[in-house]
């Protein structure tokens, strides 16, 4: 006998994760259940969030955002990479950008006969045959375009920068246009079904708002998952120690650069987020290895402009749930862990999640498999991302206690593994579903220093000289590109922007 269909869905919280997951289901279910959202203004949202991946794209597209309109409303720009400054070793500097490095030509990857090129002292610096790179140091900005044929203007990927309170409530208002219910109010608790399943959540004038399925968006307060059913924590500190982090805006400046930039400092590391309104900046740091009053002077000390207010301080913990899902209960958001925003990928995860929830949708049986399928496709994203965030802080050859621990800790096994793989021969290899592709590892392992001590053995098949000519054709190729792209403010204001 198939179980009866849910009615009503609650979701617990209104920032960017629950907005995000109220507009993406009110799209896809339409007005066939009934899905009211909780959010207290009182308490707020984290709203930091402001720089993101290229498949954010998918999602404005699916939930029907016009790109222009969506960068009005929330103030944003195009991203093309990001830059470390300092990640390595102190006064060294490279970019992860998005798309592909080089192009693939002969038997083997492009990378390969790079690391043939480097080692025989005749190879440019990776980013001279990448566009997003070589474009986001121009400060140039185009979307893809297909012509001409071969060209590396059709690999441009790109991803935004934005406010993400913005985001939030340019959402809010599709999603209740949409038929999603916002309800204002602060949760005290939520009660249970005598089988230990959710069945309402209480506000603080005693109202109860009962469901037969709950999202909880509750952010760090984890108000379902944790607080009410105790699903426990994963806890990612040992390879992840910053636990803090200061924010302050500053007035924005030119040039508007097409790209995060992230500089690290003695104990952490400190982004920089071009918006067309300000700049966003934060320091994320181990209290363990400095103060809050030292941080907070850091960040101060490293702005572009005047700062806009006062610095802000969070508190977190890397990690995640150990069951994001738990019988009648979702958590997306910073309510199911928390990785810090190196990557930018926690409005990813959201999206991941998102995606997954609508996969495994469920009825009112809460099938155990479904459930327990959800979580575990949810740990492998969780865990890929944890390892390229972690790889940053164990490949670099700095000085500082907090660098030293970093490189001296015992990396997760599904890190050592890429990394061993790498030593030998350059080979990365990515598992089917993982989010960062092989050039993504490419691009952070050689700038952070990681060479490989040897390369693929059929990538010495060519002659020394054509491997050389193929490199520099395609360095011309991407300059080539780059120079037909327009100025990246330029391309804002051509959209009545910025
Ligand atoms: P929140 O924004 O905290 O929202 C929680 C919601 O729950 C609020 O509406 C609140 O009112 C409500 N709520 C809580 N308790 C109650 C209650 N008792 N009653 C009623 N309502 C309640 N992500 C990126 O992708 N890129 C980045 O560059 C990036 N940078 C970040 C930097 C930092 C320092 C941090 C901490 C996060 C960053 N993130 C980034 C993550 C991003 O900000 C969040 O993942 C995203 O905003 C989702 O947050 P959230 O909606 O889960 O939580």
């Amino acid at each position: 006998m198939p179980h009866p269909l849910i009615r009503d869905i609650v979701i617990v919280g209104g920032g960017t994760a629950g907005w995000m997951t109220a507009l993406g289901l009110a799209t896809v279910v339409g007005d066939r259940y009934r899905i009211r959202l909780v959010e207290s203004d009182e308490i707020g949202t984290v709203g930091v969030g402001e720089a993101t991946i290229p498949l954010i794209q998918r999602f404005n597209r699916i939930v029907g955002l016009d790109e222009r309109e969506f960068l009005r409303e929330t103030g944003g720009t195009f991203k093309l990479a990001i830059e470390f400054v300092d990640w390595g070793r102190v006064g060294e500097r490279y970019m992860h950008g998005f798309g592909r490095v080089g192009q693939d030509l002969w038997t083997v990857g492009f990378e390969q006969y790079w690391h043939r090129m480097r080692s025989l002292g005749r190879a440019r610096p990776l980013g001279e045959y990448a566009i997003a790179q070589a474009a986001a140091r121009a400060n140039r900005f185009m979307p893809a375009r297909r012509e001409p044929a071969n060209s590396p203007l059709a690999d441009i990927a790109y991803a935004y920068h934005f406010d993400a309170a913005r985001y939030a409530r340019y959402l809010r208002r599709l999603a209740e246009a949409r038929g999603v219910q916002r309800r204002e109010g602060r949760i005290t608790h939520a009660t249970l079904t005598p089988a230990g399943d959710v069945d309402a959540v209480v506000l603080a004038g005693g109202e109860r708002i009962t469901a037969d399925f709950f999202i909880d968006c509750s952010g760090f307060r984890a108000l379902l998952i944790e607080e009410t059913l105790k699903t426990g924590f994963d806890d990612w500190s040992r390879w992840l120690p910053c636990d803090r982090a200061v924010v302050v805006p500053c007035e924005p400046v030119r040039p508007l650069t097409p790209y995060t930039r992230s500089t690290a400092h003695r104990a952490g590391w400190q982004w920089r987020i071009p918006l067309q309104h300000r700049t966003g900046n934060g320091h994320v740091y181990s209290s363990v290895h400095m103060s809050d009053d030292e941080a907070t002077a850091t960040l101060l000390s490293h702005l572009d402009g005047k700062a806009l207010g006062e610095p802000r301080q969070l508190r977190f913990k890397a990690g995640m749930r150990r069951q994001a899902w738990h019988r009648n209960v979702v958590a997306i958001g910073l309510a199911a862990g928390f990785l810090e925003p190196l990557e930018s990928t926690s409005i990813h995860l959201v999206q991941q999640a998102i995606q997954l929830l609508i996969d495994f949708f469920p009825d009112r049986g809460f099938s155990t498999a479904d459930v327990a399928a959800f979580n575990a496709q949810s740990r492998f994203h969780w865990e890929r991302i944890r390892d390229f965030i972690v790889l940053h802080y164990h490949v670099n050859r700095r000085d500082e206690p907090f660098w030293r621990d970093g490189a001296g800790m015992a990396a997760p096994d599904t890190l050592r593994e890429k990394l061993e793989l790498y030593r030998s021969h350059g080979r990365v290899r990515r598992v089917d579903g993982e989010l960062f592709t092989e050039t993504a590892w490419l691009q952070v392992l050689a700038g952070q220093g990681l060479l490989p001590e040897g390369f693929h053995p059929l990538a010495a098949l060519q002659p020394e000289d054509s491997v050389h000519a193929y490199l520099e054709a395609v360095h011309r190729a991407v300059h080539a590109g780059v120079a037909q792209m327009p100025d990246h403010a330029d391309f804002l204001a051509r959209l009545g922007l910025a």
